[in-house]
């Protein structure tokens, strides 16, 4: 079966717009199963001559614990189970925020190849700087995207399929 790709991250740093963008045709809608909510989580992408299924850890609602810490890990959790590559994706107008941190150190203890994603770097020129922040995780190269313009989603998805 395809290699498994999950996005995980904090809400609001865009996981669903990399999901929508990235997202080619519907191979499962997940329903009727506890904690997990009825948005559409699993995709089927394909880049160059390689295919993964993709998830969008933010449609999983888990069952216990509704602060954003615990949720984040909780997917985190999840990626880490059932991915082969796992997209932590950050936002760089936010910022560098402790939440990351805690679930970078997760991903990284966990050993699974990790695809560090700043995303709403819209401009190039003004937030460049911003993005050298993220190599502070610890786990590797940022790479630097804007999921709502689609720039640097090729040099993302090479990243991604290079761990194949
Ligand atoms: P999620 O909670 O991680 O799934 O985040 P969403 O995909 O729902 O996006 C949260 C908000 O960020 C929405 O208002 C998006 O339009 C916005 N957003 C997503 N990607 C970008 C981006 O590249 N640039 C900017 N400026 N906004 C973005
Ligand atoms: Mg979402």
């Amino acid at each position: 079966s395809k290699p498994v790709v999950a996005i995980v991250g904090r809400p609001n740093v865009g996981k669903s717009t990399l999901f929508n963008a990235l997202a080619g045709e519907m191979i499962s809608i997940v329903k009727d199963t506890p904690g997990v909510t009825r948005d559409r989580i699993y995709a089927d992408v394909t880049w160059l001559d390689k295919s993964f299924t993709l998830i969008d850890t933010g449609g999983i609602e888990p069952d216990s614990g509704d602060i954003i810490l615990s949720q984040m890990r909780e997917q985190a959790q999840i990626a880490i189970d059932t991915a082969d590559v796992i997209v932590f994706i950050t936002d760089v107008q936010q910022g560098l925020v402790d939440s990351d941190a805690k679930v970078a150190d997760m991903l990284r203890r966990s050993q699974k190849p990790v695809v560090l994603v700043v995303n709403k770097v819209d401009s190039v020129q003004k937030y460049m700087m911003d993005v050298y922040e993220f190599y502070n995780l610890g786990i590797g190269e940022p790479i630097a995207i804007s999921a709502a313009n689609r720039t640097g989603i090729g040099d993302m998805l090479d990243e991604i399929v290079k761990e194949f």
